[in-house]
């Protein structure tokens, strides 16, 4: 199989500034209502969405996507007014924090369009967003400028063969030149994402930190999750995060940190630097309890909870209402009520339950 290092994005968008693209017409500030919180069943409320705007990616990380993989036609992925639409909507709810996700978000066209407008909704405290840093070193300033405030890039070894095997067709000196223009660029925070990977990168966890410490920004250990069959089973390759914590402090001094940057992970702070290292455990520590997130996947399915299936689709909504909010908010608030309790992911990692890959929901 032959994968181009950057697959066309056949997601056809007007270009920035097109006169058609025009949000649907909303209610002056006075006659609406004041937003309703969205509050599941167990109390929690939803504060922050992950909006994948593709499910295109350059890399094919063998953690995350088949080899083989066929990404959605043009007309089941949200155009980027849609996708717009579904931020403003969620704002108005009461959703102060929006990730930028996919796939790689950075593959698709005119993203800037979007953030520049998401960034001004008002109501809106934070946009951030999480990319593999492949298109980083053209793109970095330009997200600093429309208004993205922090940066997740994924990196999951420093050791050039290696990340072209996990990653397929990735080459590690582009990316770092990537996260090299992320700091130039002045974000508040970047951090590094690493998927732990038992026999593959495990033995990097150190050098990860190390290099995280050298450059003065945060890093977090993922565990890997059972998401889409990735064509291998994936609980021989679990690495747990008590695990990479022991051996991180055979070499570093780790404090354990109150902070949180409003997700699941947990933090350790290195006496001395800037550098905070987290630990994102959905299997040994869950952190379902506290969940104040939702994902909206590429094909404007609301999915309350990753390890779930349930999931509403907007899609259908958003091109039946093209000017009308209220259908919209109304199926938004109703998906409030099937999120799941919790995952199960610890007894999935042979066999997963939940079909879509990450790329497909958005990590
Ligand atoms: N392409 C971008 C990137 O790689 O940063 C954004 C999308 S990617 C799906 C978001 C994050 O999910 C990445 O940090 C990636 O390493 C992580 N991820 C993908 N598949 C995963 C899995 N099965 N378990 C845990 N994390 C996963
Ligand atoms: Fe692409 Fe990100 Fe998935 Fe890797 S983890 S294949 S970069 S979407």
């Amino acid at each position: 199989m032959r994968i181009e290092s950057l697959p066309p994005d056949d997601v056809a968008d007007p270009p920035a500034g097109d006169a058609t693209l025009r949000p649907p017409q909303r209610l002056p500030t006075d006659q609406r209502q004041p937003p309703a919180p969205l509050i599941d069943r167990y109390g929690r409320q939803v504060s922050y969405i992950r909006l994948s705007i593709t499910d295109r990616c350059d890399f094919r990380c063998n953690y995350c996507m088949a080899e083989e993989m066929e990404f959605l036609p043009r007309a089941q992925v949200l155009t980027l007014e849609e996708c717009l639409r579904v931020a403003s909507t969620f704002v108005e709810l009461g959703v102060s924090k929006v990730r930028i996700t996919g796939g790689e978000p950075l593959v698709r066209h005119n993203v800037v369009w979007l953030l520049q407008r998401i960034a001004r909704l008002p109501g809106l405290r934070e946009l951030v967003m999480t990319s593999n840093g492949s298109q980083l070193e053209r793109f970095a300033p330009e997200l600093r400028a429309a208004g993205v405030r922090r940066l997740n890039i994924s990196l999951d070894t420093l050791q050039p063969e290696r990340f072209r095997q996990i990653t397929r067709v990735g080459d590690l000196a582009k990316v770092l030149r990537g996260l090299d223009a992320a700091q130039a660029a002045g974000f508040d925070r970047l951090k590094i994402n690493t998927v732990m990977i038992r026999n593959v990168n495990d033995d990097e966890l150190i050098d990860l930190v190390d290099f995280a410490v050298g450059r003065g920004i945060d890093i977090s250990f993922i565990e890997q999750m059972p998401l889409g069959d990735v064509g291998h089973a994936r609980d021989d390759r679990f690495f747990g995060s008590d695990e990479a914590l022991a051996r991180l402090q055979t070499r570093h001094v780790l404090v354990p940190s109150a902070e949180s940057s409003g997700g699941p992970a947990r933090y350790w702070r290195i006496p001395g630097s800037p550098t905070r290292v987290g630990f994102i455990s959905p299997h040994s520590h869950n952190f379902c309890d506290t969940c104040n997130r939702v994902r909206i996947t590429a094909r404007g399915e609301l999915y309350p909870c990753l390890g779930s299936n349930g999931a509403v689709p907007l899609l259908p909504i958003l091109r039946a209402h093209p000017l009308e909010e209220e259908p919209l908010r109304a199926a938004i608030i109703d998906g409030m009520g099937i999120k799941a309790k919790g995952h199960d992911f610890g007894n999935q990692m042979a066999a997963p339950q939940v079909l879509r890959f990450m790329s497909m929901t958005g990590g």
